[in-house]
């Protein structure tokens, strides 16, 4: 079993990557925001409490998404590994994250580097044409800010263990992709 993180702020492309490293490597797809939008549309007890947080762009309380990623883990425990999207987030879900998997392979982190002037346009774009509703100027600022507050500090952690990987994430899908995918092999 093999398991990664793809890293990086809001907008850096983790889930576009995520999934065609998904489909390359024949690894479970684990979004945290995926799912938690999926129990806001089927209005789950936890998707009447998570909606305003996520909208606005807020973090949703670590022992809910722990406890959705622990279930996902547990029925997907046959694969050849998974990589994690939009989580870990804070130093409480990287802990957790590691207890789960520790039997198992600790996963590696791929870390995508964009720029936050980049980032802000194509969140911008992506509001427009995706329609989710967190994608506007103020919950994307929102969640830049969570991002270097809370997340963004994972990094040592994860650099110190020697679990980190970065590459530019400035390039086309493409180029990104290929770039990912040489570190992977
Ligand atoms: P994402 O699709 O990863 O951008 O996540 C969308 C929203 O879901 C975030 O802005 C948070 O409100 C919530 N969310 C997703 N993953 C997590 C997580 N690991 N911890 C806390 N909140 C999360």
């Amino acid at each position: 079993m093999r398991n990664f993180i793809i890293f990086g702020p809001p907008g850096a492309g983790k889930g576009t990557q995520a999934q065609k490293i998904a489909n390359e490597f024949n690894l479970h797809h684990l979004s945290t925001g995926a799912l938690l939008r999926e129990e806001i549309s089927r209005q789950t007890e936890i998707g009447q409490k998570v909606q305003k947080i996520m909208d606005q762009g807020g973090l949703v309380d670590d022992s809910i998404v722990n406890a959705i990623v622990k279930d996902k883990i547990t029925q997907n425990s046959q694969g050849d590994g998974f990589i994690f999207d939009g989580y870990p987030r804070t130093m409480a879900q990287a802990k957790n994250l590691d207890a789960l998997l520790t039997a198992k392979a600790l996963p590696l982190v791929l870390n995508l580097e964009v720029e936050e002037k980049e980032l802000m346009e194509r969140l911008k774009l992506r509001g427009q044409e995706s329609g989710r509703s967190d994608d506007n100027e103020k919950t994307v600022k929102n969640r830049l800010r969570l991002y270097s507050e809370q997340t963004r500090p994972l990094l040592d952690f994860y650099a110190r263990q020697k679990r980190l990987i970065s590459v530019n994430g400035q390039g086309t899908i493409e180029e990104v992709f290929q770039l990912l995918r040489n570190q992977i092999k």
